[in-house]
Order: structure tokens, then C-alpha cells, then sequence
């Protein structure tokens, strides 16, 4: 298994020469030179597999490179019911990714039961792990740089958290996240874990990350690296949940079902369509979207507008307005054309609008994705009618995602709702739904009188930069 850039202009790595990696050198993602395919049979054979062990099976056709004793043990330190603590009384823990009916044929798929309660811990716990092994033989370090408003920097925190030959600086705007996240990221006391409070906002922080990486002199004598979400292994990580929550719904394989994901940067439910190129039998993939409907409009029209400005809403991990993931699937939908990719992107790194011709459009829909918005007021009366209904608690992520998937439900079709974070992580938000304040998981009770460890820093880059200097 090799992977090419979308870009075409890049050499063909294996999996462990991009695990670090961010672009190809082209400015390109890396995607496999063809994706696995998997058998009725093979999937039929898979049904009684823990989540370590279809973890294993799919990974290693994504991963030959790795030793497959190494990367068994990989998943199975990393799939573990201690890892992936807070699945509710009375689930099977070893499920790690429990899927719940709220009726028949309606489907929470419970993803937020790592140690941030957000999905980004199934992928981001096995890269703490990846990175951990491949540093280890090779003797290298490194050294993650981030920016956060809040989910991804807890997820690579907790994930990185004491591995060996890595540290990790993530900047976060001071005074801008919540109560609950500040103390998630903050009270890790782990040495290799350095927490920046930078005077300024969530976007000057991710100019400063920038900045640094720019600084090819600095980057390399420091090792810097990064964690975003175009990383291939957090792709890779995420089409196992497809799959698992498949075989844990339908009765008879071959059955499709539709799956309904809360997008920001379209890393979730592009694994969901690299598992149905894989033949995994989906039917839709329904893209739910926040005020932030760049990708709405795409799957609407066929026309891919970035847009200047991100509006801040209440499910602020969708607050997007460039999808980094989403060159990836129009790859595919070009027939992997690499140079109809770069004449497209060389206008959308421009900031421009893109719309692709007929033919290739009809290819997305032939892929199955629909999509729709969701906005405060939807939120709202959704988590509102879950918990009425149901008596089942939801986020705002996965509120977007209920309301636009059931706008897109079809009789027959089992619908299986992404749940991307817990309750907990949005009080506020929880609060103006259902009066009361959300279930919060015992181990965390205390979460907010812990100590916390944090440098505050002017939003300036030299700063960062010696600090980084110093604490290497
Ligand atoms: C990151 C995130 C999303 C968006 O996922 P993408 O992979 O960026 O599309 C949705 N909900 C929550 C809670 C998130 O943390």
C-alpha cells in the first residue's frame, strides 16, 4: 500500500513515512494509491470482533509497513475500556463505541468516550501511540506545535500525554475557552505537556503557529511538528467506527444504512466515505453543518465558496469555513485527475470559489452524500426532543447532526447519528435547552479544582519561539 499526493507531483510514501508528515511536498493530501477492498464474506467474518481487533484488520491493509505483532499491540493498548472510560452503567465497556437506539431504526454511535468525551480521542489516542512507536525506532523527537479554541488541543494533550521522545505546546487564547476546557488542558501536570496562554485570539494563535512552521530554519533544528486533522493516520483511525457500527446494527450484511455526520473539517465523514469505497454498504452520507455551510452549499449545488469569515456558534467545533479534509473525496470525484486537483486548488488557496462540472458532481451524489444546516434554534429543540423523547441526553455537534439526518430518514434504512462530543463539554448550551445542567462523567466531578499548570504570552512569535527554545 503506497500513498499519493492529490496533487500528483509528490513521491509515493508508505504509511509510516506520512504518519508525521502534515501536506505532501506539492501542497497535496495523501491518500492510498487504492483503497482495500472488503468482501461480503470478510465483513460477514468480522462481526464478532472486539474494537481492538477490527481496529487491527482494517488497519493493517492501511498500514502494511507496521510489523502486524507491533501494530496488534499498538491497537490493543489504545482500544481498551480503560482508555475509553465513559461508556454508560449498563453498556458493555470493551464496546468502546456503543451504538444506541433511541427507536427502532434511529441510532446514536457513542464516540465520546475517551478521556477528552469528544470523537477526536478514537483517532488521536492511536496517533499518541503511532507517534510513540515509529519515534522510538527511528531515535527521532518531536516537538507538536498547535493552536486550539478548545477540542483538538485537549485530544492531542491527553493523547500525548508522557510519550516518549515528544512534547507538546499548544497555544490557546487566553480567557476565551471554557471553564471545563481550560481545566481539561490545564491540570495536566505531565512534563512533556506545555500549556500557552497567548494574549490575543484564537486566530492569532494559529498565526503564530504559522509563523513558526514557516521558519524552516527553526522547524527543523526543533523538530516541530503538528497534529491537525489532515493527518492521514487520525483518517485511517476513524473508518473503523463505519465499519463496527455497521455490523452492530443490521441484520443481514449487505443491508445499507445511512449515517449521519456533525462536519467542521470533513476528516469524520471522510473516513465514512473512504469505508464505503471500501464496500461498506452505505447508502447516504448525510453532512449535517452549523451556520458555517460552506460545505451545505457544496453538496447543494456544486459550488465550493470558502468563505472570509467564521461565525462563532454554539457547536463551535463546526465553526469552520475551509474544509481541509475535503480535497481528499473531490479527488475521487475527479476520477483521482491529480492535475484537474491542482488547477481547481490553485484557485481555492487563493481564497476563490470552485464549481465542479456536471459529470463530476454527479459522481459526489453517486457517493451517497447529501447534506443540511442546523442553526442555535434547531440545536435548541433538537437536544430538546431527544431528551423529551428519548430521555437521552445530546451535544450541540450531535444535535446538528440528529436534526439534519432525520430530515434525510428513510423507511427501512437504519440511521446511525455520530455522537461527536458529551453533553458535558457544552453546559451553557445544555442549560438553555433543558433548564438543568448536563450528566457529567464521576471522574471528572472535580475537573475544575484541580491545579492548573499554564505560561500566559503575548501574542507575539519570538516569544514562542524562545520558549519553545528553552523547554526542548
Ligand atoms: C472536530 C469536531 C467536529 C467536526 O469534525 P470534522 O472531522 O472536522 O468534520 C464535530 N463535532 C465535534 C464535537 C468536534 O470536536
Amino acid at each position: 500500500m503506497r500513498y499519493v499526493s492529490t496533487r500528483g507531483h509528490a513521491e509515493p510514501q508508505s504509511f509510516l513515512q506520512i504518519l508525521l508528515g502534515g501536506l505532501a511536498s506539492d501542497g497535496g493530501l495523501y491518500v492510498p494509491e487504492r483503497y482495500p477492498a472488503i468482501s461480503r464474506d470478510e465483513l460477514a467474518s468480522w462481526r464478532g470482533l472486539s474494537y481492538a481487533e477490527l481496529a487491527f484488520a482494517l488497519l493493517s491493509r492501511f498500514a502494511p509497513d507496521i510489523p502486524p505483532p507491533d501494530l496488534k499491540n499498538l491497537v490493543a493498548r489504545t482500544y481498551t475500556p480503560t482508555v475509553f472510560c465513559h461508556t454508560r452503567p449498563g453498556e458493555n465497556a470493551g464496546d468502546i463505541t456503543p451504538v444506541r437506539a433511541l427507536e427502532p431504526g434511529l441510532y446514536i454511535l457513542a464516540l465520546s468516550n475517551g478521556p477528552t468525551l469528544a470523537f477526536k480521542d478514537m483517532a488521536m489516542q492511536l496517533l499518541g501511540q503511532l507517534f510513540e512507536y515509529t519515534l522510538a525506532r527511528t531515535g527521532q523527537t518531536l516537538n507538536i506545535l498547535g493552536a486550539t479554541s478548545g477540542d483538538t488541543g485537549s485530544a492531542a494533550e491527553y493523547a500525548m500525554r508522557g510519550k516518549r521522545g515528544i512534547r507538546v505546546f499548544m497555544l490557546s487564547p487566553h480567557g476565551a475557552m471554557t471553564p471545563f476546557q481550560r481545566a481539561q488542558m490545564y491540570s495536566l501536570n505531565e512534563p512533556n505537556i506545555h500549556n500557552l496562554a497567548v494574549r490575543g485570539s484564537f486566530d492569532a494563535c494559529q498565526d503564530i503557529v504559522k509563523a513558526v512552521s514557516n521558519d524552516l530554519a527553526f522547524k527543523a533544528r526543533y523538530h516541530i511538528g503538528a497534529v491537525n486533522s489532515i493527518n492521514w493516520g487520525r483518517i485511517a483511525a476513524q473508518v473503523v467506527y463505519y465499519f463496527k457500527a455497521y455490523l452492530a446494527v443490521v441484520e443481514e450484511i449487505g443491508q445499507e444504512v445511512s449515517f449521519s455526520v456533525p462536519s467542521g473539517n470533513f476528516g469524520n465523514v471522510c473516513a465514512g466515505h473512504i469505508a464505503r469505497m471500501m464496500g461498506l454498504p452505505i447508502r447516504r452520507l448525510i453532512v449535517a453543518t452549523n451556520e458555517n455551510d460552506v460545505l451545505d452549499e457544496f453538496f447543494k449545488t456544486g459550488r465550493y465558496a470558502p468563505r472570509a469569515q467564521t461565525v462563532p456558534t454554539s457547536s463551535p467545533s463546526m465553526d469552520i469555513s475551509k474544509a481541509s479534509n475535503f480535497e481528499r473525496m473531490i479527488f475521487d470525484a475527479v476520477d483521482r485527475d491529480a492535475a484537474r486537483i491542482r488547477e481547481l486548488w490553485a484557485r481555492v488557496d487563493r481564497g476563490e470559489g470552485i464549481t465542479l462540472a456536471a459529470s463530476e458532481f454527479a459522481r459526489v451524489k453517486g457517493f451517497g452524500f447529501v447534506s443540511g444546516r442546523s442553526t442555535h434554534a434547531n440545536r435548541i429543540a433538537t437536544i430538546r426532543k431527544v431528551f423529551e423523547r428519548y430521555g437521552q441526553m445530546i451535544d450541540p455537534h450531535t444535535a446538528d447532526g440528529v436534526k439534519v439526518g432525520l430530515e434525510y430518514r428513510e423507511a427501512g434504512v437504519p440511521l446511525i447519528c455520530l455522537e461527536t462530543a458529551l453533553p458535558a463539554k457544552f453546559e451553557d448550551t445544555i442549560r438553555e435547552a433543558l433548564g438543568r445542567a448536563p450528566e457529567r462523567p464521576a471522574d471528572l466531578a472535580d475537573l475544575e479544582s484541580r491545579p492548573q499548570r499554564v505560561e500566559v504570552v503575548e501574542a507575539d512569535v519570538e516569544v514562542v519561539k524562545q520558549y519553545i527554545a528553552a523547554h526542548v
